[in-house]
């Protein structure tokens, strides 16, 4: 596996790859991987030639009071572990490398679909997240990109600008893992004190409990009042519990497949999580 800081060193230890139309496989990431992260370079793994994951703690998709400096990064364990999973190419960037030091003029803003769940509590948050991607793109070339289903609104965000730009590659979306007691891995659960990290699960459970409530017929606005009263008793702030349909419009009645999305935070810390439930006749 080899190890690129630089945008020509990455380009050089792509070049046999492209020359020999090997399919191009791209995770990007954040860091600090684990499990989840790890399913998606297995899934790159089974589908292409050649595996590229991108670390790179973003720091134009973090808002002012958001957690970009103490954000975890471990760029020694994770190398261990892409290695293990059969990762090629391992690209972290500097910050300087990303953006240069001439300021950055052009910005990529996908409208509707961003105005909504957490693009409303993290105003700027998508649209930093299509420009770093864009950019690594152009960078990686890949045939196929993949991103969790963990962060639902973002890869719907990262569909619709690749099909607005045409940008040359087919983007895949990996379910989310979880731990054993339902909990969606994610590098923030880290911030977790030992008490609250037990409290967590209940984010899956109460989603667990809806779909059944939903398929008892109760009401669908009753069932998501239902999730925010087990998620505040349990000691949760709850910024967000919606439900919207598979392309993210509004719904009021549970009469197709839906997603229920959480936002909440415990202490300091916000978790997200969503859960498909499907419509049967
Ligand atoms: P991050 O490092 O948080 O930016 O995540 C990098 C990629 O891993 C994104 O596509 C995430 O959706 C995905 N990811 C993070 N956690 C999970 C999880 N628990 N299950 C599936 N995908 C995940």
């Amino acid at each position: 596996m080899k190890t690129e800081t630089t945008i020509q060193g990455l380009t050089a230890s792509l070049s046999p790859a492209r020359s020999s139309r090997k399919i191009i496989g791209f995770v990007p990431t954040m860091g600090n991987l684990h499990e989840g992260h790890l399913n998606l370079v297995r899934e790159a793994r089974r589908l292409c030639d050649v595996v590229v994951v991108s670390i790179f703690v973003n720091p134009i998709q973090f808002g002012p009071n958001e957690d970009f400096e103490n954000y975890p990064r471990t760029l020694e364990h994770d190398s261990h572990l892409l290695a293990e999973v059969g990762c090629d190419i391992v690209f972290a960037p500097s910050v300087e490398q990303m953006y240069g030091h001439k300021p950055r003029l052009t910005n990529i803003s996908v409208s509707d679909i961003t105005n909504d769940l957490c693009g409303l509590q993290r105003p700027g948050h998508f649209d930093g997240v299509a420009v770093v991607v864009t950019k690594l793109f152009n960078m990686v070339q890949p045939n196929f990109a993949f991103f969790g289903q963990k962060d639902y609104q973002q890869l719907a965000v990262i569909r619709q600008f690749v099909r607005d730009l045409n940008i040359p590659l087919e983007v895949i979306g990996v379910p989310i893992t979880r731990a054993t007691d339902g909990l969606a891995l994610s590098s923030r659960n880290g911030y977790l004190t030992e008490e609250q990290r037990k409290t967590a699960p209940i984010i899956f459970q109460s989603l667990k409990e809806a779909e059944q409530q939903l398929k008892q017929a109760v009401n669908l606005a009753e069932v998501l009042e239902n999730i925010k009263q087990t998620l505040t008793q349990a000691g949760f702030i709850v910024d967000y519990v919606e439900a919207r349909t598979l392309d993210l419009d509004k719904i009021e009645v549970f009469n197709q497949d839906v997603v229920l999305f959480v936002a909440a935070k415990l202490g300091t810390t916000r978790l997200i999580d969503n859960l498909q439930v499907k419509y049967t006749v």
